[in-house]
């Protein structure tokens, strides 16, 4: 049994993880994990990196041509679509976000893991608006690159 089969919630342990210079090269990491019809991940890449099987297959991004662009990001419904670029101390973080407020460049956030606990603070680097949802890059510990999913803002 997989570790999000007895706890709901992913892991590492779940993923597919890329090497240290995808890394730093910056990736997207797809934590989707359920087998439903959808697809949009798939068009919206424009290097074609992501691939399923079929429709109702997970998808598979080949890291080898992710160029980290996070344009799949705020195409994905079920906001499971993140790019992670590592290098020395510091991680980029760029996640889906539908929460308000919305935070501004610059801003110090509170940076959440899988869990929704507060790992560490993090400070925001690029806000965009694709449809209704956000995109969002935050700069976290490198440590913790392959931990932090959200952030919260305090107004
Ligand atoms: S980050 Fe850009 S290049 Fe990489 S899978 Fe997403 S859309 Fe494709
Ligand atoms: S768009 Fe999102 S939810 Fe749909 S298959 Fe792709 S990653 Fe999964």
């Amino acid at each position: 049994m997989s570790s999000h089969e007895k706890t709901g919630v992913l892991s590492t342990k779940d993923l597919k993880l890329p090497s240290k210079e995808h890394l730093e090269k910056g990736v997207a990491i797809i934590e989707c994990i359920q087998e439903i019809p959808c697809d949009p991940c798939v068009a919206s890449c424009p290097v074609n990196a992501i691939s399923m099987k079929n429709i109702n297959a997970l998808p598979v991004v080949d890291f080898e041509k992710c160029i980290g662009c996070g344009k799949c990001v705020g195409f994905c419904p079920g906001l499971a679509i993140f790019v992670i670029k590592s290098r020395d101390d510091k991680a980029l973080i760029t996640l889906p976000y539908e929460f308000l407020p919305v935070p501004e460049v610059g801003d110090t956030v509170k940076a959440l893991d899988r869990w929704g606990n507060i790992r560490c603070d993090g400070t925001i680097k690029q806000v965009l608006k694709k449809g209704k949802t956000m995109v969002i890059t935050v700069e976290v510990r490198t440590d913790l690159a392959m931990e932090i999913r959200n952030i919260r803002v305090y107004a």
